[in-house]
């Protein structure tokens, strides 16, 4: 076994976190704690993932559930294509495979919602494949110990970087090996500056040596996130209150209240509302701001409610929801504030 691969499962042995998705050779469980891990923190998933298992305990009854179900599940975890991926992905293991995820990582990257990283993470961890798992921690450590200085986002340096992770799986144990860089990654050879004094490998680390690691790895400036100002507009009839299933890709599937692009006043808003969506309203009240930070973009919200005039049908792709099934649906993070002014104005 390399010396670097010896003194990190040492590391392991000693220091490893406690995690509920660990101790377990069953490739569903590491499934969900991958799709879950992926750009969440650890601790973010912690409460989900064992109320995830809780509600589908087997690839099976994953794959029989509805996507609503699913979404409702995940609500408030973020990047919900990351639980429809997973959703699909049971079904197709349900049709191809007969229920049971492949060890094979290139049958798993065939699977919805499974990439190269995510399929080396089963095949390893559930599978006992010698394969590595290579994510942005893991780009992060290989970087520093073996002194990459080319653009990580580069496809050579990449390839370089996979070619040396790979080199570091052993035959023995490689899923807690693979393990064992996420957290090395994730708790001392962090972003920005790391913890070189408790980490295992700093006899081996030439950016330790050279004492560049915190200019490591090299990644072009990311784009600053695009602002985008919407108006929410909660229109209540009755009870209830207009929605609609998205159909765009960002939240897809998840309940919104009508959105519209662009800043208003009431008085700018108001016609828009009737052009759009052919309803009658009273006067719009301005239920003050509200903000939502995604990946690539920033939503800054202005929300609006008013009342539809005398009994208004829903025009088409939305309905009008009574306010107390709303619990029920899946909605994401970006409307909370929204359905605040609903509960307090109830
Ligand atoms: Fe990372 Fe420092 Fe360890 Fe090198 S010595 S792998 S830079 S924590």
């Amino acid at each position: 076994m390399d010396r670097i691969t010896a003194a990190l499962l040492d590391w392991y042995d000693r220091c490893a976190r406690v995690l509920p998705w660990r101790g377990f050779h069953d490739a569903y469980r590491t499934w969900v704690s991958e799709a879950m891990l992926q750009q969440t923190r650890v601790e973010t998933v912690l409460s989900y993932y064992p109320r995830f298992l809780e509600r589908f305990p087997t690839l099976p009854s994953l794959a029989g559930a509805s996507e609503a179900d699913v979404l409702k599940v995940w609500e408030g975890l973020g990047y919900y294509s990351r639980a429809r991926n997973l959703w699909k992905g049971a079904k197709q293991v349900m049709e191809e495979y007969n229920g049971v995820l492949p060890c094979e990582p290139e049958k798993l990257q065939r699977i919805c919602g499974i990439g190269p990283y995510s399929a080396g993470a089963i095949a390893s961890i559930a599978y006992d494949i010698p394969v590595p798992a290579v994510d942005g921690n893991v780009i992060r450590v290989i970087s520093r110990l073996f002194g990459i200085r080319t653009d990580a986002s580069e496809k050579e340096t990449r390839l370089r970087i996979e070619g040396l992770a790979s080199g570091l799986v052993p035959r023995d144990r490689p899923g807690d090996h693979n393990q064992a860089v996420m957290d090395l990654g994730a708790t001392v050879c962090v972003p920005g500056t790391p913890d070189c004094s408790r980490c295992p490998l700093s006899a081996y680390c030439d950016a330790f040596h050279a004492g560049d690691a915190a200019d490591l790895p090299v990644l072009p400036k990311a784009k600053p996130q695009k602002v985008i100002p919407y108006a929410v507009v909660l229109i209540v009839s009755s009870g209830s209150v207009l929605m609609r299933i998205r159909t765009e890709k960002l939240l897809q599937g998840l309940w919104c209240f009508p959105l519209f692009e662009g800043e208003y006043t009431p008085e700018s808003l108001q016609p828009l509302i009737r052009k759009a969506l052919h309803l009658r309203t009273g006067p719009l009240v301005d239920s003050g701001p509200a903000r939502h930070v995604f990946t690539h973009q920033i939503w800054q919200m202005r929300v609006y409610k008013t009342d539809a005039e005398i009994a208004a049908s829903a025009p088409e792709g939305y309905e009008f929801i009574p306010l107390d099934q709303l619990k029920d649906l899946p909605l994401p993070v970006a409307m909370d504030a929204a359905v605040s002014v609903l509960r307090h104005q109830a």
